[in-house]
This record gives C-alpha cells, sequence and structure tokens, in this order.
C-alpha cells in the first residue's frame, strides 16, 4: 500500500507490531545475543560484517540492533530511499560517508557554507581526504579523477543559502553527491528523488526535536548502505538504542512539528524585517530570497530556521543573548523550544575567518530556530531584546 508523508511518519518501523502483539516498539538494550548454534552465528556474522541490514541473529549490537533497525526503517520509508543507517551523531555519519568514499578516491569537493563541524573535519584532512571548496558553479571543474564525493548542504548553516541539488548532481557527474539535509528534514526535502546519493541528518535536530538525544543518519542506496555499515562495524560510531528508540518515537510527530515551527518562523521573519534594530534577514520564505525557485521545486517550504544581522553589531548581539527570557541562547535547532546563538562565536568558530567573513557570518550575525512556542510570546520576547540591546550604554560601542 503507498502511503502519504505523514502516514508513513507515524507507521514506518511498525509494520510487524500487530504480529508480536505489541503497541509501543520493543527497546532491546542487550550488548550481546546469546546464540544456541555456532553456525548460524558464523553465518550472521559474516553477513552483518559484509553489510547486510540484518542477519538470523544480531550478534552483538555493534554489528546490529533491532531497535536502532526500526528507526533506520522509518527514515528510510520518509526519504523515499533503499535503506538509512544510523550513527551516533550526525559528525560520525559525515565521518563514516567520508571513510567509505575512500574506495573510489581520496578528493572531496565541497561547497561552503556548510555545517562548521563538517568545514573543520574536511580542512583538517584527518581521515586523509584532501578538500577543494567550490560554489555550484565551480563543481565540475574542481573534480579530478581522484574526486570521490562531492559534499553540499541545503538550506546551508548558518545563512540559510539554498543550493539547487540537481544542478549539483548534474556538475558532479558520475560522483555521488551528499547533501547534509538537517535543516529541511524529509518532511520539506527528499535529495534522493533530485539524484543525490546520500541524504545525511544530524538526527540531533529535528528528528529528535526535543533536546535530549544525540545522532546521526544516512539514507541512501542498499549498496552505499552497504559499505556504511562496514565502516560502522569496524569504527564503531553506533547510535544507543535507547537513542534509536527515542528518535523513532519522535518520527509521528516530525510533519505536524515541522509544519507548526515554519509557520512560526515565517511570522517573526516578516516582523524581523521591519524591526528598526534588525539590519538583514535570511529567511527562504522572505520575498526575493529564493531566486531560483527552489521552494515548490526542492523544498516543499522554507523550514523554521533564520538568520538576522543585528543594528549595534557584536555588543548588540550579546546584548539580545542576555536579553531573551522565553527563547534559550544555545547551539544546536530543530526542537521544539526555541533557540538563538551566534555562528561567528560558536557553531562557525572554528571555520577559517576569511571564508567565514565571505559567507557573511559575522560579528553582528544571530541565528534563531523557531519553536513551538506561541509566536506572540516568542515575537514580544525578540522584540523586548532587540530594544534592551540599544538601551544599554554599552550597545553599538565596539560598532562591527
Ligand atoms: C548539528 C549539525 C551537524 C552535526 O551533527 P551532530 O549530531 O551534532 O554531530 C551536521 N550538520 C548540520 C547541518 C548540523 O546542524
Amino acid at each position: 500500500m503507498t502511503t502519504r508523508l505523514s502516514t508513513r511518519a507515524v507507521h514506518g518501523g511498525r509494520q510487524d507490531f500487530l504480529k508480536l502483539g505489541v503497541h509501543a516498539p520493543p527497546l532491546d538494550l542487550s550488548s550481546t545475543y546469546p546464540f544456541a548454534d555456532l553456525d548460524l552465528a558464523t553465518a550472521s556474522l559474516e553477513s552483518l560484517a559484509g553489510g547486510a541490514a540484518s542477519a538470523a541473529m544480531p550478534i552483538y549490537s555493534r554489528l546490529h540492533n533491532p531497535t536502532v533497525a526500526r528507526f533506520e526503517r522509518a527514515l528510510t520509508e520518509l526519504e523515499g530511499a533503499e535503506d538509512a543507517v544510523a550513527f551516533g551523531s550526525g559528525m560520525a555519519a559525515i565521518t563514516a560517508v567520508l571513510l567509505a568514499a575512500r574506495e573510489r578516491g581520496r578528493h572531496v569537493v565541497a561547497i561552503r557554507p556548510i555545517y562548521g563541524g563538517t568545514d573543520h573535519l574536511l580542512g583538517s584532512g584527518l581521515l586523509g581526504m584532501r578538500v577543494t571548496w567550490a560554489t555550484p558553479d565551480t563543481v565540475t571543474s574542481a573534480i579530478t579523477a581522484d574526486t570521490a564525493l562531492v559534499v553540499m548542504e541545503t538550506p546551508a548553516n548558518p545563512t540559510m543559502a539554498m543550493v539547487d541539488i540537481a544542478l549539483v548532481v548534474e556538475a558532479a557527474g558520475a560522483v555521488p553527491v551528499m547533501v547534509d539535509s538537517t535543516f529541511a528534514t524529509p518532511i520539506l526535502q527528499q535529495p534522493l528523488r533530485h539524484g543525490a546519493a546520500f541524504s545525511l541528518h544530524s538526527a540531533t535536530k529535528f528528528l529528535g526535536g526535543h533536546g535530549d538525544v544525540l545522532g546521526g543518519v544516512v539514507a541512501t542506496s542498499e549498496e552505499h548502505a552497504a559499505a556504511l555499515r562496514r565502516v560502522r562495524i569496524v569504527t564503531g560510531g553506533v547510535l544507543h538504542p535507547l537513542a534509536g528508540y527515542l528518535l523513532h518515537r519522535g518520527l509521528p510527530t516530525l510533519p505536524v512539528r515541522v509544519l507548526a515551527q515554519q509557520e512560526h518562523a515565517r511570522v517573526l521573519a516578516g516582523r524581523l524585517t521591519d524591526h528598526a534594530e534588525v539590519v538583514e534577514v535570511a529567511y527562504p520564505g522572505l520575498p526575493g530570497q529564493d531566486p531560483d525557485g527552489l521552494i515548490g521545486r526542492q523544498m516543499a517550504g522554507p523550514g523554521s530556521l533564520l538568520a538576522f544581522r543585528v543594528r549595534g553589531g557584536y555588543e548588540a548581539a550579546c546584548q539580545v543573548l542576555r536579553q531573551v527570557r522565553l527563547i534559550t541562547p544555545a547551539v544546536s535547532l530543530g526542537s521544539v523550544d526555541s533557540l538563538i546563538q551566534h555562528p561567528a562565536g560558536l557553531t562557525h568558530h572554528i571555520v577559517d575567518p576569511e571564508a567565514r567573513e565571505s559567507e557573511g557570518i559575522g560579528p553582528d550575525l544571530l541565528r534563531l530556530s523557531v519553536g513551538l512556542e506561541d509566536p506572540e510570546d516568542l515575537w514580544e520576547d525578540l522584540d523586548r531584546a532587540l530594544v534592551a540591546s540599544v538601551a544599554t550604554p554599552m550597545a553599538g560601542a565596539a560598532g562591527g
């Protein structure tokens, strides 16, 4: 039976409940699994070590965990993928995609801006991969015979710049493209439908949605998934079963959370645009901010993340962070509660300062993840914090 997205969000990974006689997924915390038959155990081990999604028995929780596998199946359905592989964090997922790519070559082409951790990992050469930074227009010329992967993020962290996935896929030719789709979630964007080989999420963000779980997941083809599992088994970047349980539990409400948070973000983005203390607002849903018409074609809506520049520069940005009462000053995003942070000082602090400046990640920029609170309460909080940012004697003194 083919079903629609919100139905899949509710029922994904739960198809065997009637047979099992349960209404909530079993949480399997076993680290190891007893075997009655050594031959069967050896065959299972061989098959899991080869990258199979499941085997006759799990053997050991680093090889397979039934609770995590349920979350993976649910995510697979949401992304329209063949398979999905979960990891202990978004960075563990990105690391696995890079390590698996080493079979094809040692060179990565990556489009900036991108999450600070990914930028740092690629730039550090830690995994033995060289990076060439590109724009969507220079991807083709950056590709060499040794290029194993093209990495992109859309909408990009923290500037909300949108990149045309299909265009990058075309420019990449035979080289697989990985899209970090964390900001969009599978509710607003399904990169594999536009030709990407990997759709990656920091599950810590919207998929978990309640700020209490760290995880990562990659939706992809069966073949790429097997390679990722082989990497996961030997590097051990597994998702804890309790995290898998919580992530699976969060999926049924993902569509309503994403859409409601998006509506709240639309309200705040519009009002921030008109605020005297705000210089500029970056939000794909504002007029003129989707020049390539990607909303509707690639993304179902602009999402609930926005970034804005405050008039008084760094000092004013600090004041806003000190003055908010309802909105929490903290990194991370996609939670049911609103979070505000300073990219240049936190999430993108480890990025090369020149690249940071040229991507527009300046000292006056704040990033807001809009939650499920009443938007009128959020607006009162933001407006008061912005007004207070000028009322304080220090404000504007540094000017930049
Ligand atoms: C948070 C984040 C990551 C890293 O994920 P962790 O779960 O923190 O390891 C990667 N990409 C994007 C876009 C993110 O926001």
